[in-house]
Formats: structure tokens, C-alpha cells, sequence
């Protein structure tokens, strides 16, 4: 789960890790209070959207006067940005920080992320910050120092030292450097994050190191004890597919194809899409409708599919084990009922009464495309797309 700058900052803050002053604003007149009640020569307008590259897009604006501040306000809010993280539709802003504008001397790049590799957690940090951090990896790979923490004993002192050096934080910040960042990996860890990036991370004219941006994102699979955390989440920034979808404890992410997929099992919904790439269709989403799923469940998954514009075909590649394909085809004749069907249907089912689950999709009078394998699905459907 994603939040907002604002929201990871006040997280950061309650940590004790060093934040700019600052307040969210909803309506135009709250940015200008929160400017009047920051009372700094300098505001910074920010645009609250759960996506980065603000900045470039103009989500982001000095303000020196109150005037300014209002101004830029009612600018960005209700204005939609469009970032390189936000994909071509962009985001409404709907949100903003009105945070005190900070004497920057130097931007740098403070990452946490977990690491496959070594299965640990590791910290990132370059001196070339501000700028994306992808782009450096791919040019200048070696200004980003990286330290594998070890879960027991966590980050040590000395590597958070070693990284301050490495990235060229001057002597007098070192000690600072050094506990925003063992700051920053306690965040990490207690609030069960699965990305906590500061990018900016500065150093000012009157000698203090703050986060002047904060990405967190938390593993859903623990917010069940990260209630706070939870308290967040803002319905506006997710795709109302996926939050359909979560209400009826259906994994489902949407995805920029016009082939919608309903599956059982994470692999098995992996390597339709594969399959479905191979044979030159691109997936419209990835839905895995679980192992034991009742027909009520798949007539959901079937219209969150369809409720998807970009939808013009449909496969359902299903392998009853424990889920049976009577079932199966139960659902989809109750969602096709109901919602209607007028784009193609491929169905492979294989498994756990296969023989009465065919039969009921012949005797329903829908128009099916039944397939013998999952290739022969996938070539199906995307042959009837084109
Ligand atoms: P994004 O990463 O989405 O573009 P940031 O929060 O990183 O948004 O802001 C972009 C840039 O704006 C920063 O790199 C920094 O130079 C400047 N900036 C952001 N917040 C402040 C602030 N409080 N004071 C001064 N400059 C800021
Ligand atoms: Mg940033």
C-alpha cells in the first residue's frame, strides 16, 4: 500500500527523523492558512498524488508571499499532473502540502528496499539526489553505495557512517547523516515497509540533513497489524477495479492490455499472461480468483472484467483441483446473465469435473469458444481480438 508525502512525513516525524515543517491542505483558503500558520519566508506548494517526478511536471512551487501561495494553489489542486510515474491519464490532485521552503546546499539519495538477492534489506545512497535514481544506475552506477543489513542486530552505526562518507556528506553532518538514517531503517522496520525512499535527502545552509520528499510503501500483507498505517490509505489514488476486486478478496491488478484473464492461482495466472504476450495479445489485467472460489466470487471477477473499457476479449484458464469447473461455469453463465456478453470468451477448463462443467457452458446458448490446452486458449482468443 502507497500513502502520501505528507503522510510519511508525519511518520517520520513521530520517529524523530528530521521533516520541513509542514501542513496538508485540502481547498485553496486551508493552503493559505497553513502558509500563514508555518509563518516561513518561504513556502513550497506540493502536490499530493501517489507518484513521484512532481517537480518536472510543475506539482511543485516556491511560493515567496502569501499571495504566491494562493496563486500556486489554485493551480495545481484539481489540476490532473502528469508524471513519469503516473502513466499518460495522469492523476487529479485533490490534496497539497504547504511545507516550509528549505536553503538547499545539496541534494543526495537515501533508499531502503528489500533486497532478493541477499534476502535482506538493503540500504541505498548516492550524492547524485534529486534526480531519478534508475537514471544513475543506468549511468553512473558507481556514485549509488549500497549496505546489506543484517536482520539481527539491523543497520550498525558504522555502515550508516561508511554510506554518509561514501556519498560525500560533509565531516559536520556525518553524526547528523547518520541518525536520520538509523531513524529512517526503524521506520522501515516497524511499520513493515516494502520501499522507504527519501529522494531528496539535503543538507541546508544552517547545517541541518532533512527529508525534503518520502516515499513509503508497506506490505499489505502486514497491515493487518499496522493499523495506523492503514488509517492512510486514500480510496482516491487506486484503481476502483482493484478496490472492487479487494472487497471480494480477489487478487486483481489492471494492466494496460484489451485481453481480460480470470485464472486461479497465482503461477497459473502468471503464465497465461506469458502466454497470452507469446502468442502477441497483451493482458488486460492479472486475476487470480483463489483456490476454493464460489461461483458468487467469480461472478465478480467476471464483472470487474468486464466493467474494464479496454476489454475486447476474454479467457478464463481454469485448473480445477480444488476449485471445480462446474463451479466455474456456474459463475461465469450467472456474470454473462447479468452483465452481458458482447465480446469474445475463450474457456479452457481442465481438472475436477471438467465433463459437466463444458456441458453447462454448451447448454447455456452463450457464445464460448472452448479450448483444449492453454495454448490453444491463448492463440484463440487473441486470433478473435484482432
Ligand atoms: P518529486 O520527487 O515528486 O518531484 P520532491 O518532493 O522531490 O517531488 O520535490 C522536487 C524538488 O523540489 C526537490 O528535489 C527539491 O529541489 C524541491 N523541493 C521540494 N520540497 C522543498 C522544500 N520544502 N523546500 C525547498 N525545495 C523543495
Ligand atoms: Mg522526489
Amino acid at each position: 500500500m502507497n500513502i502520501h508525502e505528507y503522510q510519511g512525513k508525519e511518520i517520520l516525524r513521530s520517529y524523530g527523523v528530521a521533516v520541513p515543517n509542514g501542513k496538508v491542505a485540502f481547498s485553496v483558503e486551508e493552503a493559505v492558512e497553513a502558509a500563514e500558520q508555518l509563518n516561513s519566508n518561504v513556502s513550497v506548494v506540493k502536490a499530493q498524488i501517489h507518484a513521484g517526478g512532481r517537480g518536472k511536471a510543475g506539482g511543485v512551487k516556491v511560493a515567496k508571499t502569501k499571495d504566491e501561495v494562493r496563486t500556486y494553489a489554485d493551480e495545481i489542486l484539481g489540476k490532473t499532473l502528469v508524471t513519469h510515474q503516473t502513466g499518460p491519464e495522469g492523476k487529479e490532485v485533490k490534496r497539497l502540502l504547504i511545507e516550509e521552503g528549505c536553503d538547499i546546499k545539496q541534494e543526495y539519495y537515501i533508499g531502503l528496499v528489500v533486497d532478493r538477492a541477499t534476502s535482506s534489506v538493503v540500504m541505498m545512497a548516492s550524492e547524485e539526489g534529486g534526480t531519478e535514481i534508475e537514471e544513475v544506475a543506468e549511468k553512473t552506477p558507481e556514485k549509488i553505495f549500497q549496505e546489506v543489513i543484517d536482520p539481527i542486530v539491523g543497520l550498525m552505526p558504522y555502515q550508516a557512517r561508511r554510506l554518509a562518507f561514501n556519498i560525500n556528506i560533509p565531516n559536520d553532518l556525518i553524526k547528523e547523516s547518520v541518525k536520520f538514517m538509523l531513524g529512517l531503517y526503524q521506520v522501515f522496520i516497524e511499520k513493515d515497509c516494502s520501499i522507504a525512499e527519501i529522494n531528496p535527502l539535503v543538507t541546508t545552509g544552517d547545517g541541518r540533513v532533512m527529508a525534503l520528499d518520502a516515499k513509503l510503501n508497506f506490505d499489505s500483507n502486514a497491515l493487518y497489524r499496522q493499523k495506523e498505517v492503514y488509517e492512510y490509505r486514500d480510496l482516491d489514488e487506486e484503481d476502483e477495479k482493484e478496490i472492487e476486486a479487494s472487497k471480494y478478496d480477489l487478487s486483481y491488478i489492471s494492466l494496460d492490455g484489451n485481453i481480460g484473464c480470470m485464472v486461479n492461482g497465482a503461477g497459473l495466472a502468471m503464465a497465461t499472461m506469458d502466454i497470452i504476450k507469446y502468442y502477441d495479445g497483451e493482458p488486460a489485467n492479472f486475476l487470480d480468483v483463489g483456490g476454493g472460489a464460489s461461483a458468487e466470487k467469480v461472478t465478480e471477477a467476471f464483472k470487474i472484467i468486464l466493467s474494464d473499457t479496454n476489454v475486447q476479449g476474454i479467457y478464463v484458464n481454469i485448473f480445477g483441483g480444488i476449485m471445480k469447473c462446474d463451479v466455474i461455469a456456474d459463475g461465469i453463465i450467472a456474470a454473462t446473465k447479468e452483465a452481458g456478453l458482447k465480446i469474445p470468451l475463450v474457456v479452457r477448463l481442465e481438472g475436477t469435473n471438467v465433463e459437466r462443467g463444458k456441458q453447462m457452458l454448451e447448454q447455456s446458448g452463450l457464445n464460448i469458444t472452448a479450448a483444449d490446452s492453454m495454448a490453444d486458449g491463448a492463440e484463440k482468443i487473441v486470433s478473435q481480438v484482432k
